[in-house]
């Protein structure tokens, strides 16, 4: 079973719920099934984490629990009402004529994923760089452990701001709303996969897929160590931007991550949510333009 989980748990996740969620959305399927596999892929994911643990330890709530529910409902709503509004900007955009209505469903889905995987990583490497972006930012790197759900976890106007950039030029091209369901769907299974807390294997895929054998070292806790592998989707882009970082014989545990400038972050859903507004959500430490060119990508192997 472990031997499956380790092997199976990702080809599961990308080919069968994803691959499920892109025939539901090409055949004009109810969304409510599209709501449905979101479901089993968050108790796929609680189950492989209890079949085959990175951190026995990460499967227990750090009092955190509720907090990344309040998370998850809010945030994946949020997706939802995106959604619902992507027909209507389509309709406003003099180049739809541009997308290729004419591929294979599946290729416009993986193309629409490389378009967003490049926003939403710009989007992030700038939430690392630029003060008030990370106030927004540094919701999501509060946390203690990494485990799927938590994937889930992050600032609303944040998410918003990651999903407003790597969806605009694809709505600019006319994006189809079935393309946009699928893309969603994507999304939310790869944020799950890549907070895993599954030890699951990839063999060299994890060098190209944005998983969580790479994402731990983008939540190491010291500013600049964890400006690395800003990718959702890929590594593609950070290879390109010079931010790919990875070392094999790495090991993490909770006291690797989280913020080591704000030990203290509020942990309830509400503060949460207030943090980036008050005083204490500055940082002293937040990352200034010259950490950009001191910093060492793989600073965190040493
Ligand atoms: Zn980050």
């Amino acid at each position: 079973m472990r031997t499956l989980v380790r092997y199976g748990y990702v080809p599961f996740m990308l080919l069968a719920i994803n691959g499920a969620g892109i025939t539901i959305a090409a055949s004009g399927g109810s969304k409510l099934w599209l709501l449905g596999l979101l479901l089993l892929a968050i108790a796929s994911s609680f189950v492989a984490e209890r079949v085959l643990p990175y951190r026995e330890e990460w499967n227990t709530p750090h009092d955190d629990d509720h907090r990344d529910t309040a998370h998850a409902t809010v945030n994946e709503t949020l997706t939802l009402a995106s959604l619902i509004v992507v027909p209507v900007l389509t309709a406003l955009t003099p180049f739809d004529s541009l997308w290729p209505h004419e591929w294979p469903f599946v290729l416009q889905v993986l193309a629409a994923i490389l378009v967003a995987d490049l926003g939403i990583t710009l989007v992030h490497l700038a939430s690392h760089k630029i003060p008030v972006l990370w106030r927004l930012h540094a919701v999501h790197h509060s946390v203690k452990r990494a485990y799927g759900f938590n994937g889930l976890m992050k600032h609303p106007l944040h998410q918003t701001l990651e999903t407003a950039v790597g969806f605009a030029p694809l709505i600019l091209l006319g994006l189809p709303t079935p393309v946009a369901f699928a893309l969603a769907l994507c999304a939310a299974v790869q944020l799950l996969l890549q907070h895993s807390n599954v030890d699951y294997r990839v063999g060299p895929l994890r060098t190209v897929l944005a998983l969580n054998q790479a994402h731990r070292f983008h939540h190491l806790k010291w500013a600049g160590i964890g400006d690395v592998n800003f990718g959702l989707f890929t590594l593609i882009w950070d290879h390109l931007l010079g931010t790919y970082s990875y070392d094999p014989e790495r090991r993490f545990t909770s006291d690797d991550l989280g913020m080591a400038a704000k030990p203290n972050y509020p942990n309830d859903y509400l503060a949460q949510l207030a943090e980036p507004f008050r005083a204490s959500g500055a940082c002293t430490d937040e990352p200034q333009p010259e950490d950009v060119t001191h910093r060492q990508p793989d600073a965190a192997t040493h």
